[in-house]
């Protein structure tokens, strides 16, 4: 295979949504539970590097890796090779009963990769909330406790257990049932609307207040954090936030769960965006998207003695850590450990602010920029207030799919734009994405 099969170049032929993708789509509507959204119903049929080309012929800037996963770019080379080599010799036999080598390679991968001088030990799943469920129970039966702590803002999946966990209960668990008991939400650091000054030490104990208030240390298993959140706008805590809630967490018998679902695996700049914060130390890592690019697969990586604590059988399910996707994780983290990747991550990170504070400079309708590495975000504000800006946010949106640039929003209040592409990106195609961002901001 040539090193890109899809050229890496913007290109519409037509409207978007074309008129095959609507057909597509009108089919859609006829088959699909209304319960699965739909934000672009443009029809993907091919992708490659940070281009995607639906069944129109139009071809995509995508800055959005299927929210995080593509992170090694679309339809990597190595990793279809490894796709295709493991299919043709084992796709199943399920780890617990039959194991095989490749799921260990996985874990021996994360178990070094993840921040934290201690033995480690892993274990796979399927997804993202999988993965966040399966924490919890780990924490639980490590520590023989029931409570959980999460944080205003916070995503953890789709779950009856995740969706307990998430900040927004509209949309993700409203109507679907009671929420799951012992989950406790706490304030947490988010310096752009904070009060003015507010440090992460001071936030952090505004936290621990409320937690050693409304939960009490004695019934308290775990407390689990996105080091940045991803649905909630890519907000960054104040330095110190984490650090201090991790030191607090330790000192007082809880284990610290780092959902590192969207943020992990080099999209940040670093392996897991943990790192970005001096003296965090998380027990457990919640490890998906990103890590096999595009294969579904999830991990629970974490302290041996907390991760030993489940009896055996205890942990587990049909498909998780299969063996195609395993032979995908292990292509993806091959290529971050030989180098390179994560120092993309960092290139784009520079690219990508460079334009936007020149944006921020001219547009008053943009009133923060933050994230680390290949995961950006702009928030939007009525100029001169902290009033979200929700309308702007759908007017870029809809401007840059028009125009062959794939952007999400986020954010608690559908007030941000988040970018999050492929490593495999160029500059050429990030400053072309970033123009046509940039004339959607000069027409609003
Ligand atoms: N945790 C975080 C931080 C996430 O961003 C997501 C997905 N957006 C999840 C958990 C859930 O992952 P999945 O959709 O694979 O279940």
């Amino acid at each position: 295979m040539s090193e890109f099969p899809v050229a890496q170049e913007r290109k519409v032929v037509t409207s978007i949504p074309g008129p095959k993708s609507q057909a597509l789509h009108a089919r859609r509507l006829e088959a699909v539970s209304a319960g699965a959204g739909a934000a672009l119903p443009i029809y993907i049929e091919a992708a490659h590097g940070a281009i995607v080309v639906d069944a129109d012929g139009n071809q995509l800037i995508d800055l959005g890796s299927g929210i995080g996963v593509t992170t090694i770019g679309h339809t990597n080379p190595a990793v279809v090779a490894a796709v295709q080599d493991q299919v043709a010799k084992l796709t199943h036999t399920l780890f617990t009963l039959t194991p095989y080598e490749n799921y260990v390679e996985v874990c021996e991968f994360l178990n070094k990769y993840t921040p934290g001088n201690f033995k480690k030990k892993s274990v796979l799943f399927n997804s993202g909330a999988e993965a966040v469920e399966n924490a919890v129970k780990i924490a639980r039966k490590a520590t023989r406790k029931n409570g959980i702590v999460v944080f205003d803002h916070a995503y953890h999946g789709r779950t009856n257990l995740t969706f307990s966990m998430n900040f927004k209960a509209a949309p993700y668990g409203n109507g679907f049932g009671p929420t799951a008991a012992s989950i406790q939400h706490v304030p947490m650091s988010y310096p752009y609307r904070d009060p003015q000054g507010m440090t992460g030490e001071e936030a952090a104990q505004r936290a621990i207040n409320y937690i050693e208030k409304r939960v009490g240390v004695e019934d308290l298993a775990a407390i689990v954090i996105e080091p940045i959140q991803g649905e909630g706008g890519f907000i960054v805590p104040a330095p110190g936030f984490l650090r201090t809630l991790s030191q607090w967490a330790r000192a007082n018998g809880v284990v610290v769960v780092a959902d590192e679902v969207q943020s992990g695996v080099a999209r940040t700049g670093k392996w897991f965006a943990s790192e970005w914060e001096e003296g965090f130390e998380p027990d457990l890592f919640t490890i998906a998207k990103g890590i096999a690019g595009g294969m579904p697969i999830s991990a629970v990586t974490g302290r041996a003695e907390i991760m030993d604590a489940s009896h055996p059988g205890g942990l587990g399910g049909t498909f998780g850590g299969n063996p195609v996707a395993a032979a995908a994780a292990v292509a993806v983290l091959k290529q971050i450990e030989a180098g390179g990747v994560i120092e993309r991550a960092a290139a784009i990170e520079l690219v990508i602010r460079e334009r936007l504070e020149a944006m921020k400079a001219k547009y008053p309708v943009i009133g923060d920029i933050r994230g680390h590495g290949a995961m950006m975000a702009i928030e939007f504000i009525e100029p001169g207030t902290l009033n979200p800006n929700k309308a702007a946010v759908d007017a870029l949106v809809k401007h840059c799919h028009s125009n062959g640039v794939l952007i999400l929003n986020a954010g608690t209040y559908y007030n941000v734009i988040r970018f999050l592409p492929p490593l495999a990106i160029s500059d050429a195609l990030l400053n072309d994405a970033m123009d046509v961002l940039e004339a959607g901001l000069a027409a609003l």
